[in-house]
């Protein structure tokens, strides 16, 4: 007689949940893999700023869940988990519909919380997902067309001036994109591009704090003041207030306006309410898990990505710890399927990538090179294209071929202090030039071989892009 599995339910479809379910999908795991996910598409977090500017279509970096899942053995359910019983191994959902687990991952990220600041939730616009992005792009071309038709020169300052609220990574490569775009935008209908401001507001007087970027910062700060029109940095200003038109902060004992079209909220994360509700141990509202990334009191269920953290070996909320968790995850639970047992999952953190404007980034490897400029916006791109989950949909190691290119094959200058040593710094430069220069040089030699075997990777559409073919 055939036994009878229950499924192997997901919850959340971000980073650590999509993953997880493409890699068991992969694996021929043989329970039925049930993905439950709020929403109908995937947000690409990390590309946000190319949806918004248009250097990256929809269909890239805010897929549809049907079309990434298509073919794998993943059933996808667009519902929104309400209440979880680990006890009864049961989850409900705003449907109404229950659904009974043998193994339940939990992948439901974080929430945004306003610090209770009056105005915020109302005024305030939000960057955290595709629908967001797509919302902020549409409500600035809004506010530019009104400042073109406007006599007005205090109103006009005021429609094309964008408050960001927050300095973390977010705020400031939302900052640095819009000082180069807004004014392109802008010129384009007849505007003065010299109107537009971009104001960072930041409670503390720091950037990034706290960050795994944070050593980033005096690249970040060159990067703020070197956009088409620079970056405003109001520091020490807590925000007290979000108005219609504008934010209130308290600064130097004194309370200031700033006349803005456009607020933006990047400020502040908060646990997902759901998981508070479990009778396990938190830690700042992150679920505690084992080495194995397993709730110590109901080793059948799994956490990861910004909602879980081991205490012994914390990890940044990071795409990249998500992405890799989910994997493990997938890896842990077939071990379990063929009776083995779950083993203790390694984080490699590869780097950090930061969009720093239109056509510049950095790519800080191993916390030891930071390749700046053009080379680290195109290291940044390449490297987040080859994550797109169309990619791993595809084939899971096309997800990995050029972020190991980048920083696994340089591992053996990890330990070395590349930073502070100028001349490692160049090789280390050159040696990226050179695996970005490798591609051209072989699209240019042998263009039909090159399509036929790069194509899985998509690093000839990148390529064509960044750089079309001589014709
Ligand atoms: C603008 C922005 C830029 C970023 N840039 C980078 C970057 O450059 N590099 C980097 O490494 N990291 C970056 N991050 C952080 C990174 O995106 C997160 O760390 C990562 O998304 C965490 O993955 P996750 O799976 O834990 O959570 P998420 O990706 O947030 O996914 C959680 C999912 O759960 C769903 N969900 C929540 N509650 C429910 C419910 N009750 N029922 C059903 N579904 C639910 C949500 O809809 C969501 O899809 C960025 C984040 C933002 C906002």
């Amino acid at each position: 007689m055939q036994q009878t599995f229950h499924p192997t339910l997901i919850l959340g479809g971000g980073f650590a949940g999509l993953f997880t379910a493409l890699h068991l999908s992969h694996q021929n795991y043989s329970h039925p893999i049930i993905l439950i996910e709020q929403r109908d598409r995937f947000s690409f977090k990390p590309l946000l700023y190319e949806l918004l500017s248009g250097e990256l279509h929809s269909t890239q970096v805010y897929p549809r869940y049907e079309e990434l899942l298509a073919g794998s053995s993943v059933t996808f359910v667009q519902d929104t988990a309400k209440s979880i019983h680990p006890h009864q191994r049961r989850v409900t959902l705003a449907s109404g519909k229950v659904c009974d687990y043998s193994n339940l991952v939990l992948a439901l990220g974080s929430k945004t919380t306003y610090f209770d600041t009056p105005g915020a939730a109302e005024y305030a616009m939000l960057f955290t997902s595709g629908k967001e992005a797509m919302a902020l792009r549409k409500h600035l071309q809004h506010r530019l067309h009104q400042a073109i038709q406007t006599q007005d020169s205090e109103r006009r300052r005021q429609l094309v001036t964008v408050a960001i609220i927050g300095a973390g990574p977010a705020g400031i490569e939302l900052a640095c994109t819009l000082a180069d775009l807004l004014p392109i935008w802008y010129d384009e209908l007849g505007g003065d591009a010299d109107e537009i401001r971009v104001a960072l507001v930041n409670r503390s007087r720091e950037i990034l704090k706290g960050d795994v970027n944070s050593h980033l910062r005096c690249t970040v700060q060159r990067a703020l003041k070197r956009r088409v029109v620079s970056v405003d940095f109001l520091f020490d200003a807590a925000v007290t207030k979000i108005h219609a038109d504008g934010v209130e902060y308290r600064q130097h004992e004194q309370t200031q306006i700033l006349q803005a079209g456009t607020i933006v909220w990047t400020a502040g994360t908060a646990p997902n309410p759901l998981l508070m509700e479990l009778p396990v141990p938190n830690n700042r509202g992150r679920l505690v898990v084992t080495p194995t990334l397993q709730l110590p009191d109901f080793p059948e269920i799994f956490a990861a990505g910004d909602c879980a953290t081991d205490r012994d070996h914390p990890q940044p909320t990071t795409a990249q710890v998500a992405y890799q968790q989910g994997k493990a995850i997938a890896h842990n639970l077939k071990r379990l399927e063929e009776g083995k047992p779950a083993i203790p999952v390694q984080i490699q953190m590869r780097g950090t990538l930061m969009k720093l404007g239109l056509n510049e980034g950095v790519a800080n490897l191993f916390n030891k090179v930071q390749i700046k400029g053009q080379p680290g916006h195109l290291i940044r791109e390449a490297t987040y294209l080859q994550l797109l989950p169309n990619s791993a949909h595809n084939r899971k190691v096309t997800t990995e071929w050029l972020t190991d290119e980048l920083f696994q094959r340089h591992r053996p200058f990890s330990h070395m202090q590349l930073g502070q040593t100028p001349w490692l710094y160049g090789v280390a430069t050159v040696a990226a030039g050179l695996i970005l220069a490798a591609p051209l040089i072989w699209r240019a030699a042998e263009p039909m071989q090159f399509q036929q075997n790069l194509s899985w990777t998509g690093v000839p559409t990148l390529l064509d892009r960044l750089t079309p073919p001589a014709r």
